[in-house]
């Protein structure tokens, strides 16, 4: 049987001060892979640009030039890393056999590929990379991390505990990934949907080689509110069932403010009163809110713009569109 070819995908959002550091481990696995007679030499280390405001694709297109292993796409502007990477995805997926999906900073440990592709040798389609801890860290990011994950898994989003976007998946696996049109792309919520036989591998996480995160908490949150509200309607079944509890309680209430009338004990209840009014605005608006967001996501997809548009690469390809 031929060699499969390897493309490892890479996503870069303003990485000039990282890249010239981590680029040449990169190339270095693929390297080892090909010497070892795992990986065709058609493999490449692709670098997907980002709409990066700083040298970032001046820095692609000069490492390409060096050794041919080296590849690189350039978005026509910043879509944010998972539209980028689903990108690097789709385009790896017309050239490649296997591609493997990991950050540009050096915090996801390489030498987990060594697994990864044993696990595709013995017949998986999707390997996940597993963080199986997290010491480097620090306890805030670790600890909102990881409310991420159970807060995702509480609320009916199914995703792989600890794991990224560090992940191997095959050609079939990416053809999968292909069919799911949507635009509110939450790519580790979609692929456990793929099916395909599929395993874990475990690694530590390292700090950032150099550079700065692009997730701090705002972020975060955002990323998490959407990763829920693309992936589970369960919010609004809580607010459903919240509406009925309360509807209960006003009845409850209702029934006794008449017995407290006939009994004649009415005394005038501002503060009671207020209290109802304030937390039943906050109630609706806050539901209104959560089901504004489902709307606002039904407008998104019916819009059915571009998930991305290409507009350079480094090798043979006419710049296409999603
Ligand atoms: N990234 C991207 N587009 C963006 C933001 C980030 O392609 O708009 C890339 C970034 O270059 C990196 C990866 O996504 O390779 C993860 O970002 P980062 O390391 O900042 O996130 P963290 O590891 O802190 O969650
Ligand atoms: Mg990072």
């Amino acid at each position: 049987m031929k060699d499969p070819v390897l493309y490892i995908v890479i996503p870069c959002y303003n990485e000039e001060a990282v890249l010239p550091e981590t680029s040449g481990m990169f190339l270095s696995k693929l390297n080892s892979f090909i010497a070892a007679g795992r990986i065709s030499d058609d493999s490449r280390v692709m670098f997907v640009n980002d709409g990066s405001k700083d040298k970032t694709w001046q820095v692609i297109t000069d490492l390409s030039k060096q050794d041919k292993h080296y590849a690189g796409v350039c978005l026509s502007r910043n879509r944010g890393h998972q539209n980028a990477l689903l990108c690097g995805l789709m385009t790896a997926k017309e050239l490649a056999d296997i591609t493997i999906s990991i950050d540009c900073d050096g915090q996801d440990d390489i030498n987990a590929m060594d697994d990864m592709l044993t696990e595709y040798e013995a017949g998986c389609d999707i390997v996940y990379g597993v963080r199986s801890k997290r010491t480097t860290d620090t306890f805030f990011k670790r600890f909102t991390a990881e409310s991420f994950y159970k807060l995702m898994s509480a609320l009916g989003a199914d995703t792989v505990y600890n794991h990224a976007d560090y992940r191997l998946m095959s050609k079939r696996a990416l053809e999968g990934l292909a069919q799911f049109k949507e635009v509110n792309l939450f790519l580790r919520g979609l692929v456990p949907m793929i099916g395909y036989r599929s395993n874990s591998v475990y690694y530590e996480r390292a700090e950032r080689i150099a550079g700065e995160s692009h997730y701090p908490l705002k972020k975060m949150l955002a990323f998490a509110f959407d990763g829920i509200t693309s992936l589970s309607i369960k919010p609004i079944r809580i607010i459903t069932s919240l509406g009925f509890i309360i509807s209960i309680l006003s009845v409850i209430a209702i029934i006794w403010t008449i017995v407290e009338k006939i009994i004649g004990f009415t005394v005038a209840g501002w503060s009671s009163m207020f209290c109802a009014i304030f937390f039943m605005g906050g109630i609706q608006l806050l539901s209104l809110g959560v089901i504004g967001e489902y709307i606002g996501k039904i407008y998104n997809e019916t819009k059915q713009r571009p998930r991305f548009i290409i507009s350079e690469t480094t090798f043979e390809k006419k710049p296409t569109q999603d």
